[in-house]
């Protein structure tokens, strides 16, 4: 990996920091198995077959990381979910527990048939990880502009069952940085069916990478790291992404963020919501909008919101209000305004939101410290602690995160 030049002119000036921490926060993700159906090229995480954990081991991890960490949503992940036989229990548990269960999923085993098992059993809704370097059977040499056509099929799967959230991760890699606006545009204009797409630059160690790595004072080979990776990548940055979602919505605008655990303006996670009709975007939703509705829905709910029901999504005109003290939603309003009078037959269609958020995980600094997100919400359990899961594997087999200092060559 290499180190990243930091800018001055940060992209997070402005934005609402957003107020998660490592003991309350918005998400806290579960991890019933570490095995996987499919084998994405750049994975963090070793495919473990002997990793199921049974369902009293996950009540326990459940009630542990809950009494570590107040959240709204658990995220059911892996490994890939699915793979679990138990799954519909652990949804049923997740909600009987008080938590949003959300399952994190490549979608590959999902069905109508069982969407409609775990909606009964609780689920608040999916997360889709697509994209083109999953190995996907019978996706393999296809497009992100064709995988759209994938991601189609699961969004209308969730929104035929009615009242789910659905979402997507997309892990954005140097070569398919090109097709960023085919992935933006496929999903505003399917704003009525995916809640948010959550956009990600690929990260993998490399023998080219300048860094020696340390599992204490022990040194450790590059093939020692689970992040090992054939591909040397071109470590893209959150700001890479943002011009390519320019390129399709120059008005887009982020409300909030998460910083680095180092540098506190680094845009590790960039959070961004839009306003709009199936046919227009009217506008985005500004930090101020933001900071009011999560303390409000803390005060009220006793913790910071994460994904908002599709019920209240598609009740988005009723945020127009906050143009009292919000100058991103007056300029919405003000759009809004004007389609109406361009066609007024428009005042009885639905206004929804939507969140494209850009992330920026993991990233070496030039003296080889490691810059986190400050906040992780996908913090899981891991030995009576909670740990962020991208360093999950270093805990498993070194019972600590890899330290990384620069080749004394480099
Ligand atoms: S620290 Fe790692 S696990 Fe946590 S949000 Fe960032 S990339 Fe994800």
């Amino acid at each position: 990996m290499k180190p990243i030049e930091h800018k001055t002119d940060s992209i997070t000036t402005g934005l609402h920091r957003m107020p998660w921490t490592q003991s309350d926060n918005g998400f806290t993700w579960l991890e019933p198995t570490r095995k996987c159906n499919m084998a994405c090229e750049y994975c963090y995480q070793r495919n473990d077959h002997a990793s199921e954990k049974p369902l009293e081991v996950i009540e326990k991890e459940l009630k542990a990381m809950l009494r570590l960490r107040t959240c709204d949503t658990m995220l059911i992940a892996g490994g890939e979910p699915l793979t679990h036989p138990d799954i519909v229990k652990i949804t049923k548990l997740v909600k009987s527990l008080g938590p949003k269960p959300v399952i994190l999923t490549n979608g590959q085993a999902l069905t109508p048939e069982l969407v409609t098992k775990l909606k009964s059993a609780g689920v608040f809704g999916f997360v889709f990880h697509v994209d083109t370097h999953q190995g996907r059977p019978g996706w393999e040499e296809k497009t992100e502009k064709e995988l759209n056509q994938l991601r189609q099929s699961l969004a209308d799967m969730i929104y035929d069952a009615k009242g789910l959230i659905c979402a997507f991760n997309t892990t954005i890699l140097p070569e398919t940085l090109h097709e960023v606006a085919d992935i933006v545009k496929w999903t505003t204009d399917n704003l009525h069916k995916v809640s948010t797409n959550v956009l990600i630059p690929v990260r993998s160690a490399h023998p080219e990478d300048p860094w020696e790595y340390y599992a204490g004072s022990e040194k450790i080979t590059i093939d020692q790291t689970p992040y090992v990776s054939k591909q040397c990548y071109r470590n893209l940055t959150a700001l890479d992404i943002c011009k390519e979602i320019w390129s399709v919505h120059p008005d887009y605008r982020f409300h909030s963020y998460l910083g680095g655990t180092i540098l506190p303006d680094s845009p590790k996670w960039l959070f961004g919501t839009h306003i709009g009709s199936r046919k227009k975007l009217f506008g985005n939703l500004g930090p101020k909008s933001v900071e009011l509705i999560q303390s409000v829905y803390h005060l009220v709910a006793g913790k910071f919101l994460s994904f908002p029901s599709p019920r209240i999504n598609r009740k988005a005109r009723l945020l127009f209000a906050f143009g009292l003290i919000d100058r991103s939603i007056r300029v919405a309003w003000k759009n809004r305004f004007l389609s109406l009078l361009r066609n007024p037959l428009t005042l009885f269609e639905k206004i929804s939101l939507q969140n494209i958020i850009v992330m920026q995980p993991h990233d070496y600094l030039p003296n080889g410290e490691q810059d986190e997100c400050d906040g992780c919400p996908n913090k899981t359990y891991w030995n009576g602690r909670l740990v962020s899961e991208c360093r999950k594997e270093d805990y498993l087999l070194y019972g600590r995160p890899l330290a990384t200092f620069r080749k004394k060559s480099c």
